[in-house]
């Protein structure tokens, strides 16, 4: 059966596809070995995101799932403690790579909205003690996924960091959507960054590219991390193509990212008129928008395959809940058309 894509894709910013521009630079790239440091492009890429994120180093790699497993994998001896929210990626989906690459576990912690206190991070740290787990890393994601795109602000960054230091905990930033933060907050990604030892930036979301992330921290950490790129087959040969459209994104598409915070906001006004819709927060920071179908009448699954049949997808998350999140292909008109046709299915279903 012929692949229909959606119309208006809002299951995540993930599913955004190369523009015919970035595509020209991916043509035109100068290209080499990577795994003998011959990219010149992957080269660049690579200098432009330390830069970016004020770390001496960076290593392109295939994905963020792989920048989240090398990092945890250089900074944890099998036995270790990982603290992270109990909402985060490396807990809920990385297939418990931490534990199975790493040999590492992770110790959930009970944030708001993905977002913990350095309070928290104090009470789950381990006594030295024979019998216990080392407490070694501790992650932020920036911006939250599960706690729907919320922002961590510098203060509370600051203060993770500031018990990091006094307690030799790595601070390590899941920043798959940091350039969001940044759009949203205003403050750049070096300051962000300057409370982290290592992070990364994922290419394949908001910013449009095909494929990869881009992982940084200390010279040292980055030598150690090409070691287990090497390992898990994540070292390319002429990955300068796809490192041409990470820097036509960083380039062309960050400031435009505003554009789906506004577009968020504009769906979660439309959806917060239709009665039976719930959303989980009112105050969207970013792209990223959790709402639950709160009637007797419909489910989410049965809302989501009538948008479908109009060409709209959401995600759904739950018997009730729904994530949708904005991204660059989809305009300010087909955010109000998807939230309108929910309202009409809403309406259609209760009368
Ligand atoms: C998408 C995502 C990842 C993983 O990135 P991939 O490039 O899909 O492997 C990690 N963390 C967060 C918060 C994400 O949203």
């Amino acid at each position: 059966m012929a692949h229909n894509p959606p119309r208006i894709d809002l299951f995540s910013d993930t599913k955004t596809r190369p523009s015919m521009e970035m595509r020209k630079a991916m043509c035109a790239a100068e290209v080499g070995d990577e795994q003998a440091d011959e990219d010149p492009t992957t080269i660049s890429l690579c200098e432009i995101v330390a830069d970016l994120l004020g770390h001496e180093k960076a290593l392109f790699l295939p994905s963020g799932t792989m920048c989240n497993q090398i990092a945890l994998a250089v900074h944890c001896n099998p036995g270790d403690e990982i603290i992270a929210d109990k909402t985060s990626h490396i807990f809920n989906f990385e297939v418990g790579g931490a534990s199975a690459i790493a040999g590492a576990m992770i110790r959930p912690i009970e944030g708001k909205n993905g977002i913990f206190a350095a309070s928290q991070v104090e009470d789950a740290l381990r006594p030295p003690l024979r019998h216990s787990p080392k407490s070694r890393v501790v992650v932020v994601e920036q911006t939250s996924n599960l706690g729907g795109g919320s922002v961590w602000t510098l203060e509370m960054l600051n203060s993770i960091k500031d018990i990091a230091r006094n307690s030799d905990l790595i601070v390590h930033m899941d920043g798959a959507r940091l350039m969001n933060a940044v759009v949203a907050s205003g403050i750049s990604a070096k300051d962000y960054a300057s409370c982290t030892d290592t992070a990364w930036i994922d290419l394949s979301k908001g910013l449009g590219c095909p494929i990869g992330g881009v992982l940084t921290g200390t010279r040292a950490f980055i030598e150690e991390a090409w070691f287990w790129k090497q390992r898990l087959g994540g070292a390319m040969r002429q990955s300068g193509m796809m490192a041409a459209a990470g820097i036509f994104a960083l380039k062309n598409n960050v400031s435009r990212l505003a554009e789906d915070h506004e577009n968020a906001q504009v769906f979660v006004e439309r959806l917060s008129q239709i009665d039976g819709i719930e959303l989980k927060s009112e105050n969207i920071e970013t792209n990223i928008i959790f709402f639950t179908v709160n009637t007797l009448n419909i489910n989410a699954v049965q809302l989501s395959s009538s948008l479908l049949d109009q060409g709209i997808r959401i995600n759904v998350t739950g018997e009730n809940s729904v994530r949708a999140v904005t991204h660059m292909d989809v305009d300010r008109k087909s955010v109000i058309e998807a939230a309108d046709a929910i309202g009409q299915i809403l309406v259609r279903n209760t009368s």
